[in-house]
């Protein structure tokens, strides 16, 4: 059972909280904002990374070092990180590294909605959500159901695209996911999520909800850059034809996207859908940092096909702030900033209860 956000305060020193973070993924950029905002900041890291984070030390006021990733559910450790009246910022690479389960039951504020990790890891009630918040989704398709067009077979969690595949036919699709469940991969067609091919540009919009201020800021956008699907456009049919490549989806990087203006109406509506949809099904709904991820279409539609409850990798584009964020704040505002002012505002307010979970 999660644990309810005052409880999880309880011994806090509201007045003085720390920014704890994990390692990995944007954990350079959070840090970077917490000293921005005049947090004290604590990186949970394996002892592998150490070597490579300390060069960094001067954004870390504490290391907490583990042998693995899933020692950060032990008690020791817990408790070490509430002596410094840690919250734990999530991004990608939490529940990935860390289990689903063990983040739900963490005896630890987390700054955002943690309800939203669980509906993130399971692709139906993912795309069920985006629905719900009137946002417009590719075609979704049972494995071995028919489908005109190119589909998409997805693993659930952030695998960071690994493991996806496209099939022009159900018996493709089918072939595909019972290799997946053979080697492992996947427990069975339950875990896979099936979706229409939306050709188009892809994209990637990044937003951040404030229950303090009451308002949604649109952050920045990003697209990836993904291996081999970036490399395959450098080729002609012919090559690729004799190499017998297939596009894979691995996130090596991201690449900065600016929205023509008249775009972002829509994306913001979609933005403010989620919002809305979140605190109807998981109240008290999003806190702090989403993304929607999609593609627009030829005909400027926008498709979204996930989404994360959390701060993306892609953010860390803009560690000195996005063409977007500066509009709202006039001053260098990365996420992680962006992150760090909500807590500083919140517990100067002494509402430091309203953006944890
Ligand atoms: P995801 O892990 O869902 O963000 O997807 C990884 C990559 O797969 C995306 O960046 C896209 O290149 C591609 N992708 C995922 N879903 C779709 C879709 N429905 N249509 C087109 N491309 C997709």
């Amino acid at each position: 059972m999660p644990v309810e956000p005052r409880r999880l305060l309880e011994g806090y020193d509201t007045r003085s909280p720390a920014v704890a973070v994990l390692g990995s993924h944007s954990a350079l950029q959070i840090l970077h904002g917490a000293r921005a905002e005049g947090l004290s900041t604590v990186l949970i890291v394996t002892r592998d990374r150490l070597w490579f984070y300390e060069q960094f030390s001067h954004l870390v006021d504490r290391f907490v070092v583990v042998d693995r990733w899933p020692d950060l559910c032990r008690d020791d450790v817990i408790s070490e990180l509430r002596r410094f009246s840690a919250i734990l910022v999530p991004h990608g690479s939490l529940v990935e590294y860390v289990g689903i389960g063990c983040v739900m039951e963490l005896r630890l504020p987390v700054f955002g909605l943690r309800n939203l990790f669980e509906v993130e890891a399971d692709q139906r009630r993912k795309m069920g959500l985006l629905r719900e918040a009137g946002i417009e989704t590719p075609k979704q398709f049972r494995v071995g159901e028919g489908f005109k067009g190119l589909a998409i077979v997805k693993l659930g969690g952030a695998k960071g695209g690994r493991g996806y595949f496209l099939a022009r036919t159900p018996e493709e699709v089918v072939k595909g996911v019972d290799a997946l469940a053979r080697s492992g991969v996947i427990r069975g067609p339950e875990n896979v999520l099936v979706q229409e091919y939306v050709v188009g540009a892809p994209l990637y919009v990044h937003f951040f909800y404030s229950p303090i201020l009451g308002r949604l800021e649109l952050m920045g956008a990003d697209i990836r850059y993904e291996s081999n699907a970036d490399g395959i456009g450098r080729l002609t049919p012919k090559y690729l034809e004799h190499l017998g490549i297939e596009p894979s989806f691995v996130v090596v990087g991201n690449i900065p996207v600016v929205l023509r203006e008249s775009l972002l109406p829509k994306v913001m509506r979609f933005g403010q859908g989620f919002v809305e949809a979140t605190k109807r099904l998981l109240p008290p709904g999003i806190i702090g940092p989403f993304c929607l991820e999609g593609v627009v279409t030829e005909d400027l539609r926008f498709l979204v096909f996930e989404f994360s409850g959390r701060i993306v990798a892609g953010t860390n584009l803009y560690v000195q702030g996005s063409p977007y964020s500066q509009l709202y704040w006039g001053e260098p505002m990365s996420m992680g900033r962006r992150i760090a002012r909500e807590i500083r505002i919140a517990s100067e307010e002494g509402r430091l209860g309203e953006v944890v979970t």
